[in-house]
């Protein structure tokens, strides 16, 4: 039955929207919470695109056809989807994936219903955050198949549906490693340090703009070994794992974001599971 339904959405593509490349073919994941990868032909100067009014990532992909890499939020409903290029309306289809529950108890009730003056806090940082993911410079990103981040197997997937003391919350925005405090955290591709913090939930925490959208977000750091407005290689140390913030112990928790959507970071390691 799956096979059939995966069938009829492929069919049911708009050729246009065919993934074709080596990196298509890997980043193109169209679900909410994942990726679609529009080609968009080989004009001469790069199609300007956007998607839910908001820029797009564009690159040339092997040197010839233009290519738009668009995140799709969780929120979007599986059906048609329209990216805007060049103004004109181009169509993709959102397919359906199912996100498992997560449980997660804590000791700490602030964490789960945090009193006004906490509250207050919440929302202060959520906008400082919300503004940084809506950064749009113009570099090239150094390479769109990242590195992993730290070495260590992948724990709490993206996209979990989260009940913290039985109270459903926030899905899980991003994709966990289990390892060890004080673990290095690395760079998966070149970056700018766009925002530093040390959140109510987040703990402390890094932005990296890998350009065009695309941005990085590592937090529950113990350490941050970078300073704002840094350039990092790819590779570059960003600081060390922790358990600040909203956290049930040491863990490495990473987001990715495009065009201001947090998509599954698994998609940029290989890692994708449908
Ligand atoms: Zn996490």
């Amino acid at each position: 039955m799956r096979l059939l339904v995966t069938l009829l959405l492929c069919l049911t593509l708009p050729a246009s929207a065919l993934a074709d490349g080596f990196i298509s073919r890997l980043l193109h994941k169209p679900v909410p919470g994942g990726v679609a990868v529009l080609q968009l032909g080989d004009a001469a100067s790069a199609p300007q695109v956007r998607y839910q009014n908001k820029p797009v990532l564009v690159v040339r992909e092997d040197g010839k056809q233009w290519i738009a890499i668009v995140g799709i939020p969780l929120t979007v409903k599986p059906g048609t989807s329209e990216a805007q290029v060049d103004g004109r309306a181009v169509p993709f289809t959102v397919g359906s994936k199912q996100y498992r529950e997560q449980r997660i108890t804590l000791k700490n009730t602030q964490q789960v219903n945090p009193d006004a003056a906490n509250l207050k806090r919440i929302e202060r940082e959520l906008a400082e955050q919300t503004r940084a993911y809506q950064q749009f410079s113009a570099r090239q990103p150094s390479n769109l198949l990242f590195d992993k981040p730290v070495d260590g197997p992948l724990s709490s997937a993206f996209g979990l549906r989260r009940f913290f003391n039985g109270e459903e919350r926030n899905p899980h925005s991003g994709l966990d490693f289990a390892v060890g405090a004080g673990t290095p955290i690395k760079a998966p591709a070149a970056g700018k340090v766009i925002l530093i913090g040390d959140y109510f939930f987040n703990g402390k925490t890094v932005f990296v703009d890998h350009g065009q959208g695309l941005i990085s977000m590592f937090c529950h750091m113990s350490k941050i070994d970078v300073q704002l407005g840094q350039e990092l290689p790819r590779g570059g140390l960003v600081g060390r794992v922790g358990a600040t913030g909203r956290a049930t112990g040491p863990h490495m928790h990473w987001n990715v974001s495009l065009n201001d959507a947090r998509v599954d970071p698994a998609i940029f390691i290989g890692a994708f599971k449908p």
